[in-house]
C-alpha cells in the first residue's frame, strides 16, 4: 500500500505449485514470461514485472512476511529475534547457529514466536510499530467498512461523468448512509464550475432527489475555489446555504510558500469551511506539490477546528500518510473522500484508507466514518 510500487511480488500457498506456476505463465495477462520454473514465475504485464512465488502452505506465513512491508521494520525485527536466540529468514525461523528453518504458516504465528501481536502491513516502517506492539498499544486502525459516505464527489453539473442520481446509486450500492455532491465553484471553468444560480439549481435538485431515495442522505456542498488572496470563489451567505463545504486551490500554485500557507490558512478560517481539500496538490509522477508550509497547516487547521482532506484519488493520495499521522498528533481530524468523477470511481475509497492506515488512523478520526445521526449533528453544529 506504498503510494507507487516498481513491480509487484506474489506469494502463493499451493500444494500442487507446478501446475500453479503453469497457469501463472499462460495466464492472458502475462505479456512476458521472464523466468518459468516449478516455483517462481516472473512475468511483465502491462509493464510491470510481476513475480510469483510458490511454497507449501506450512511456509507460507515466512515466505509473505519476507516480501511485505518496509525494510526497516525487518532489519529491526530480526536484530530483536536475534537476541531472543532467533534467527529470521524467509525460510522460517531458526535456533541462532542452527540453521534448521522451520517453516511459519502465517504472519501471525511468526509475530508471537517474537512475544509481538500481528503488526498490520501497513504499519511496517520501523516508525514506533514493534514498540508499540510490545506495549499492547497498536493502533485499532481504520477498514474501508468503517467508511459511512463520501463527502466530496462531482457530478455533471460541474465536469463529472454522472447524474445526481447515478452516483447516489452507485453509493446505495456500497452501503453508504450519507453522499455529498461538492461540484466546482464558479471561477473554475475548465471545470465547468457553478455560477450562483446553476449551485442554487443543483441545490434544489439534490433536495429532489434526497426526497427520492429512501436509503440514503443526500446532501448539497461545494468544491470552493480558494482564490489567490485566500478568499472564496462564493460569498459567505451562499455558503451558509449548502450543507457542507471543501476549499481547494486549484490555479496560482505558483505563490511561494508563505503566500500559499497564508491563502489556505485564510479559507480555513472562514466559518462555512469545514475541510480543505486535496492540501498540497499533487499529482503522483506528475505535479510535485506546490509549495506550502504543511505543519503550519495542520497546526492552523487544529485552531480553526478545520478537517484536512484525505484524497483517496490514487493519482493524488493527498495528504501524504506522513503529514497524517502528523495532523493526527495535533489533534486535527481528517475526511478520506474519493473526489469522484464518475460512479465507478466511489469505490477507490480503500485507497484513501491504505493511506490512512499508514498513518496509524483510527476510525474515530475521520469524520465520515461518523453514523449518520452523528454526522448531522456535526453539520449543524458550529465548527
Ligand atoms: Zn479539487
Ligand atoms: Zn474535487
Amino acid at each position: 500500500m506504498k503510494e507507487t510500487v516498481g513491480d509487484l511480488d506474489v506469494v502463493a500457498a499451493s500444494s500442487d505449485p507446478a501446475s500453479l506456476a503453469d497457469a501463472f505463465a499462460d495466464a492472458p495477462f502475462a505479456d512476458e514470461v521472464l523466468a518459468h520454473g516449478p516455483k517462481k514465475v516472473y512475468i511483465v504485464t502491462g509493464g510491470v514485472e510481476v513475480d510469483l512465488r510458490i511454497v507449501a502452505p506450512e511456509a507460507y506465513g515466512s515466505l509473505l512476511h519476507h516480501f511485505t512491508g518496509g525494510q526497516a521494520h525487518n532489519i529491526v525485527l530480526r536484530e530483536r529475534a536475534v537476541k531472543m536466540g532467533i534467527n529470521i529468514s524467509e525460510y522460517g525461523l531458526a535456533r541462532v547457529g542452527t540453521g534448521e528453518y522451520e517453516p511459519v504458516a502465517t504472519e501471525e504465528e511468526l509475530y508471537s514466536r517474537l512475544d509481538l501481536p500481528l503488526i498490520p502491513p501497513e504499519l511496517r516502517e520501523d516508525a514506533g510499530e514493534i514498540e508499540a506492539g510490545e506495549r499492547g498499544e497498536l493502533p485499532d486502525l481504520i477498514e474501508t467498512e468503517d467508511v459511512r459516505g463520501d463527502l466530496h464527489v462531482h457530478t455533471n453539473y460541474s465536469d463529472g461523468k454522472g447524474t445526481i442520481e447515478s452516483m447516489a446509486e452507485a453509493a446505495i450500492d456500497l452501503g453508504y448512509e450519507y453522499l455529498i455532491f461538492c461540484d466546482h465553484s464558479q471561477s473554475l471553468r475548465v471545470a465547468n464550475g457553478l455560477s450562483p444560480g446553476r449551485l442554487k439549481e443543483k441545490l434544489e435538485a439534490v433536495r429532489r432527489a434526497d426526497d427520492k431515495y429512501g436509503e440514503i442522505r443526500l446532501l448539497c456542498g461545494s468544491e470552493v475555489d480558494i482564490l489567490k488572496d485566500g478568499t472564496l470563489d462564493y460569498e459567505d451567505d451562499l455558503l451558509a446555504e449548502l450543507d457542507f463545504v471543501v476549499a481547494s486551490v486549484h490555479t496560482s500554485f505558483r505563490v511561494g510558500e508563505s503566500a500559499m500557507t497564508d491563502r489556505i490558512v485564510r479559507a480555513m478560517n472562514n466559518p462555512h469551511v469545514r475541510v480543505i481539500g486535496h492540501p498540497t496538490g499533487r499529482i503522483l509522477n506528475r505535479r510535485e506539490p506546490y509549495e506550502v508550509d504543511v505543519s503550519r497547516l495542520i497546526r492552523e487547521a487544529a485552531a480553526a477546528n478545520t478537517a484536512l482532506e484525505l484524497n483517496a484519488y490514487p493519482d493524488r493520495l493527498d495528504l501524504a500518510a506522513p503529514y497524517v499521522r502528523e495532523a493526527m498528533a495535533a489533534g486535527v481530524n481528517i475526511t478520506i473522500d474519493t473526489d469522484a468523477h464518475d460512479e465507478g470511481a466511489l469505490s477507490l475509497m480503500k485507497y484513501g484508507v491504505s493511506q490512512a492506515r499508514r498513518a496509524w488512523v483510527e476510525k474515530n478520526r475521520v469524520i465520515n466514518c461518523l453514523p449518520w445521526e452523528e454526522f448531522e449533528k456535526y453539520l449543524k453544529g458550529d465548527k
